[in-house]
């Protein structure tokens, strides 16, 4: 019998993580190499889309996700001083028949853990930063910071907005600093004394926002993640603090819910929002980009982290049963079938107008990676 394919992912963030599951599913032996020493579990939300959702389900991760997230009734918008509602996204039932999976809010170390519970320890690689890449004969060669050298026939640049595949493959380029600030963090919700808040709500104020929502079943946790000016603060680390009196001041006058929540937070963490122009190329011979890697975005949908998932199953359907020698083609189909979605999703999330106004949603949440026709 030939010999599986193999496929090295450089990066177990929740693309590469889901790349190595969707691409075991389809028989290739797959290798995860990340550049940390281990999984941090970092304090934030994230917005399962049903979209995203409907990929997890064929990963067998749907009802372990059911059982950690919080299930919204909507994703609600409201004006930062009136309360008045813009428009209400209802999610729950509805939204679960209609699109045919639920739309969860999880906490961001869930999903990743139940990412990496669905690819076997032996198959990642920690404290392997890759630096360099050359296409070899028989294969592709990975070398690494700690003097590991690796080979595999083709390569998946998974590893985030600051890609060295990236780099590697097309050049280095800068990112985009939006010129705004996000504050997020999680915390126990007995903190909020008793007040209750909404499931889940965008407040839109003038030049900022806020989202605030539960990311527990049971309502014990919540989160927030803003959005505001600071032109001049460049830093993109989950380990950069924030200054919560200082937070607190710039959401000053908004509704009693963003002051409440605000008044209650014991810390913050404070990030740089970048994106970037939409890549001419994603794939160069038997190596290709997926995630942020190629099309990061600004937060603004919560769909950055859902494209990244959506791509490692539209890839593992390219990639089922292909030959060596049919791997570049196969990339180029992977990025054929992708490319206009992820830059549509880029640009209607750096406009910052989702749900700012009754949205049509179908083409974002229906979309199913599992069964959408791929590109010839
Ligand atoms: C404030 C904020 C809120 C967000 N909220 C949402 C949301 O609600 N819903 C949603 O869907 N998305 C959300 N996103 C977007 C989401 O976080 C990203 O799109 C997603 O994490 C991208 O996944 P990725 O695997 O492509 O990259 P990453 O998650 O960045 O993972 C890249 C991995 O590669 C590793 N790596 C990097 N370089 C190397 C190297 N040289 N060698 C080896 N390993 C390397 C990194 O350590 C990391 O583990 C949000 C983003 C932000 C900033």
């Amino acid at each position: 019998m030939a010999r599986p394919l193999t496929v090295a992912i450089v990066g177990a963030g929740m693309g590469g993580l889901a790349t190595a599951a969707a691409l075991r599913r389809v028989g290739i032996d797959v290798t995860v190499y990340e550049q940390a020493a281990q999984f941090a579990r970092l304090g934030a939300g994230i917005q399962i889309g049903c979209n995203a959702m409907k990929v997890l389900r064929g990963l067998g991760l749907e009802s372990r996700l059911r059982g950690q997230s919080f299930y919204p009734r909507s994703w609600n918008n409201r004006d930062w001083r009136t309360g008045e509602v813009k428009f209400d996204m209802i999610f729950g039932e509805t939204a679960e028949q209609k699109f045919g999976a639920p739309y969860l809010l999880a906490h961001r170390g869930d999903l990743h853990a139940a990412l990496a519970s669905a690819v076997p320890d032996e198959c990642i690689k920690l404290n392997h930063r890759l630096v360099g890449l050359d296409e070899t004969g028989c294969g592709v060669r990975l070398s690494f910071a700690n003097g590991a050298v690796a080979v595999a026939d083709a390569v998946v640049g998974a590893d985030g907005v600051h890609s060295v595949v990236r780099d590697l493959l097309f050049g280095v380029s800068p990112v985009n600093f939006t010129g705004r600030i996000a504050y997020r963090t999680t915390y126990p919700a007995t903190l909020l004394g008793g007040e209750r808040i909404d499931d889940c709500t965008k407040w839109w104020g003038e030049d900022r926002h806020i989202v605030i929502y539960y990311v527990k079943p049971d309502r014990s946790e919540i989160y927030f993640v803003t959005s505001q000016p600071e032109p001049d603060f460049r830093i993109e680390s989950w380990s950069a603090k924030g200054d919560v009196r200082e937070l607190r001041t710039a959401f000053a006058g908004f509704d009693r819910q963003v002051e409440t929540v605000l008044a209650a937070c014991p810390d913050v963490h404070k990030w740089a929002i970048v994106d970037r122009d939409s890549l001419e190329h994603w794939v160069d011979r038997n190596v290709t980009l997926l995630g942020d890697a190629c099309h990061p975005m600004t937060p603004y949908m919560a769909q950055g982290a859902a494209m990244a998932i959506e791509d490692a199953a539209v890839l593992s359907r390219c990639l089922d049963g292909v030959g060596r020698d049919e791997l570049a083609n196969a990339f180029r189909r992977f990025e054929a079938s992708r490319k206009d979605r992820t830059v549509r999703v880029q640009q209607t999330s750096r406009a910052n107008t989702w749900l700012k106004e009754r949205t049509d949603t179908d083409w974002v949440y229906a979309y199913d990676a599992w069964n959408v026709p791929l590109a010839a």
